[in-house]
């Protein structure tokens, strides 16, 4: 099989008659879609590295916030960085859709269009002054950061996921997706209204993307965010999907890289893009999903997210995300969360007696819905998830459609490889180590 990447080149800018210190962003990465496929034999391939882990659905319990382990511990509001990421109170996860994002805005720079700015980032400093060391990444015009302190100084103290991508030596930082704090000049802040009308919450733990409107989850669409790995001649730490609050800022549309391609793309935080898993064109013209789509509901992305092309039961998909944005003009206005898989949080295990369906006429899936799309005038038959391994229902698979809950041996092994005192990072955290090592310098 061919893994193909295209690095993206970071160059920093120091942009003269500005003085914004920034990072002007060449070649984001839409390096992420390339190939898992043998292009010649149009099969499904396996990567060098399977995913380690196969997230599982719905959402978790306990007391874990996207700011778990951040030194500041003060409660403020119902924001993104305090509400726990528990998919199931969709009341507390709508008002913090709804909470006022704060995003870095370095304002209009000469000779930038709209779509070089949101392209660009600037740093987070351990002192209120651009001479102190920098700690971390912060996209501009798309990501959200936590206000801890405004000094009176002109400066605030915010923290934030840092959005460190791949880069040549000119990176600053190689904080792949850690959380960190530190100083950005106050006048680059900016406070946003969110959309009502569409907003998303990504979970890297349940490998799922909850469509929410105007108060209500209305769909659970399957998903695949980054996966760190070794692409055949280096580690790419830079991978791993970055956590937080962000705006949709770009409407991509179809990105391709080698034969792999990518519709309804959405880019957000610099150069990540929220779009319909890729796909491979046949050679009489129509889509291959074969070798992206089964990997849905686990990590398998260079960074971006990938997203369901089959219909929900309600008619959502990636592409219904798409063109909501577009016909809505919402672009700028839709909030993103994405919710870190600390280690420690577990997948809740669904209720016995939750309803599942299934056509007895040899249908091959279970399905959460009794209308669902891949079932169209079928008649299906009821059952409840503590009979799922029994027969006739163990040789089930879960539908591609619907997203139905995982079965009970899988959310076992996922909360086994995500418990307390365990490290399903390992990989990702040895790779941190030269930037706590240059903490420490
Ligand atoms: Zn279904």
């Amino acid at each position: 099989m061919k893994i193909k990447s295209l690095f993206c080149l970071l160059s920093v800018l120091v942009l003269l008659g500005t003085g914004i210190p920034a990072i002007a962003e060449d070649e984001m990465e839409y390096e992420e879609e390339e190939g898992w496929l043998d292009l010649d034999e149009g099969t499904a391939s396996e990567t060098a590295d399977e995913p380690a882990e196969e997230p599982a659905d719905a959402g978790t319990t306990g007391i874990f916030t996207p700011s778990y382990g951040s030194e500041y511990t003060k409660d403020i509001g119902s924001s993104y960085w305090t509400t726990p990421m528990d998919i199931s109170n969709e009341q507390a996860v709508w008002d913090m859709l709804m909470e006022p994002i704060t995003v870095v805005d370095l304002g209009k720079i000469k000779g930038k269009s709209r779509s070089q700015l949101t392209k660009m980032q600037t740093y987070l400093y351990q002192e209120p002054d651009e001479k102190s060391k920098i700690l971390g990444e912060v996209s501009n015009l798309s990501q959200g950061v936590r206000v801890i302190e405004n000094l009176d100084n002109g400066w605030s103290l915010v923290e934030c996921y840092s959005s460190s991508f791949f880069s040549k030596p000119a990176t600053k930082t190689k904080a792949w997706n850690i959380l960190v704090s530190g100083y950005i000049p106050t006048k680059y802040l900016k406070q946003v209204q969110p959309t009502s009308r569409l907003a998303l919450v990504v979970d890297k733990l349940a490998q799922r993307l909850y469509v929410f409107q105007e108060g209500k989850m209305i769909a659970t669409l399957l998903c695949s965010t980054g996966l760190v790995q070794w692409n055949g001649s280096k580690y790419q730490p830079y991978n791993e999907t970055r956590s937080g609050e962000f705006l949709l800022i770009n409407m991509t549309g179809q990105l391709t890289s080698d034969r792999l391609i990518c519709s309804y793309a959405i880019r957000f935080n610099g150069g990540d893009e929220v779009h319909e898993v890729p796909h491979q064109e046949n050679r009489d013209g129509s889509n291959n999903y074969k070798s992206t789509e089964p990997k849905l509901g686990t990590k398998c992305s260079h960074g971006c997210i990938r997203v369901q092309r089959l219909k929900t039961p309600d008619g959502i998909n990636m592409a219904w995300i798409y063109n909501l944005v577009n016909s809505e003009n919402l672009c700028g206005k839709v909030k993103v969360v994405i919710w870190e898989d600390w280690q420690g949080r577990q997948l809740p295990i669904p209720d016995p007696d939750t309803k599942l369906y299934y056509n007895p006429n040899g249908g091959s899936y279970y399905h959460s819905e009794d209308h669902c799309t891949n079932g169209k005038g079928i008649t299906f038959t009821e059952f409840s998830y503590s009979q799922l391994d029994e027969e006739p229902y163990s040789h089930l698979e879960a539908c591609p459609n619907c997203a139905p809950a995982r079965r009970l041996k899988e959310i076992q092994e996922i909360n086994e490889l995500y418990a307390e005192g365990g490290d399903h990072e390992e990989l990702l955290n040895s790779l941190r180590q030269d930037y706590y090592d240059y903490l420490k310098n």
